[in-house]
């Protein structure tokens, strides 16, 4: 196991009935603004849910995050911010909302142009104090320092991270995702699902506790995603869905072992240049990283095999396709498709990726990084 640092200072206030709680974590005398996306939390009662919860309190809102949320709305928001004093934010939705309102949080009191945060990874220095309430398990963003943010001008999707942007508090209540439609439960089960193979299936470093817990996410995706698509309102089912993609990244599993991120960092720019859900561009990258380099990942391919699929026929390499073929399998059996074909994506756009890559100065990919151009083109044409 390697060494690490681990530390993760968010509340989960988990269940239903949790919203009704989030008075008493937010200072009484805060000038809140309320954050969320495109209205979904107006027709699912989530709204009226925290508008009550926080009744009596200076609440001023801002709607409007798109889904993979656009620095030009955000700098609205940071505008406002600044403009009315706004102290505490609110982040109430999905991982866009979150991500959105982690930027905003890092940009008010920002000198210089925001966008350096993500172009040039700024040092962020300060950050407002904000909450969340959670109505799309996928992300983890109610329990991390990430935040992807999207310049609509140049079609540019990049992260930041900075334990300043932990959010004091996240609320979880598997009932406000009773609403979702289905391609958003899928999106988040595979997004989780890619989120702890990102983690999980690099090489083995001794690490049996972070296998296990890793293990026990992705076979608690696989029992009770299908259950969340099959039978909506089943509150245990949603409740153990939402916990998994929380701990699939908060950080928890990730420590004392490498990590890969090919996946998503390829993800990014399918989203960037397509539009993509993020979900969707895994699902079609994922089983191809793991088949481009199953070679230097087949000791836990095989483990993986074994004890996330119980595949023990075979040689090595039969175990390993089959692994492939299960996961991509899964996927599918999401309602999440696995090729670029399946979206009209065509193979020009490997080299706009691989040549948005190098102006950036690409950084070679992967737990070894060792995936340079080369191999990007390699599991772009694999996804075709
Ligand atoms: P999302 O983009 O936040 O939301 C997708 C859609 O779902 C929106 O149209 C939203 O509608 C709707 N929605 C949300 N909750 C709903 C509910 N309870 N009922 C009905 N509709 C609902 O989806 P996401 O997958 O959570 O977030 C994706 C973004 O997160 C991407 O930008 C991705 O790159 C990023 N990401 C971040 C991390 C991280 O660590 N921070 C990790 C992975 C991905 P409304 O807009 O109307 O609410
Ligand atoms: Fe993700």
């Amino acid at each position: 196991m390697e060494n690490f640092v681990f530390y993760n200072p968010v509340k989960i206030l988990f269940g239903k009935g949790q919203i009704a709680n989030i008075a008493a974590e937010i200072p009484a005398d805060a000038k809140i603004l309320l954050i969320y996306g495109g209205g979904s939390i107006k027709s699912n009662g989530v709204y009226d849910q925290v508008k009550s919860a926080l009744a009596g309190r200076n609440i001023t809102e801002f709607g409007g995050i798109e889904p993979n949320p656009h620095l030009e709305t955000l700098l609205k928001a940071v505008e406002l911010v600044r403009k009315e004093e706004i102290d505490f934010l609110l982040a109430v939705g999905g991982g866009s909302v979150l991500d959105g309102t982690k930027f905003i949080a890092a940009a008010v009191p920002f000198v210089g142009d925001p966008w350096d945060i993500l172009a040039k990874q700024a040092p962020v220095t300060a950050a407002l104090p904000f909450g969340t309430v959670l109505t799309l398990p996928a992300t983890g963003s109610e329990m991390n320092t990430n935040s992807v943010v999207t310049k609509w001008e140049t079609q540019e999707k990049l992260f930041f991270a900075s334990p300043l942007v932990f959010p004091r508090f996240s609320v979880l209540d598997p009932e406000t995702t009773f609403s979702l439609p289905p391609r958003q439960i899928s999106n988040g089960i595979v997004d989780a699902y890619a989120h702890v193979m990102e983690q999980y299936l690099t090489y083995p470093v001794n690490a049996p506790l972070q296998d296990r817990m890793a293990e026990s996410i992705l076979k608690t995706l696989i029992e009770e995603g299908p259950k969340t698509l099959a039978k909506p309102e089943d509150y245990d089912a949603r409740a153990n869905v939402m916990w998994c993609a929380t701990m699939a990244l908060n950080g928890l599993i990730g420590v004392g072992v490498p990590q890969d991120w090919a996946t998503h960092m390829i993800g990014h720019e399918l989203t960037a240049l397509h539009g993509l859900d993020h979900a969707q561009t895994l699902a079609i990258v994922l089983p191809s990283n793991l088949e481009i380099r199953r070679d230097r990942k087949c000791q836990k391919l095989v483990q993986y095999a074994e004890r996330v699929w119980g595949i023990v026929d075979g040689t090595e390499a039969d175990r390993i396709t089959e692994a492939i073929a299960q996961t991509r399998n899964f996927f599918e059996s999401v309602g999440v498709c696995t090729h670029l074909s399946d979206y009209s994506v065509s193979l020009d756009t490997i080299p706009v990726i691989i040549e948005r890559f190098q102006k950036r100065g690409f950084v070679a990919l992967g737990e070894h990084q060792d995936v340079n151009p080369e191999i990007v083109d390699k599991i772009l044409t694999l996804c075709a």
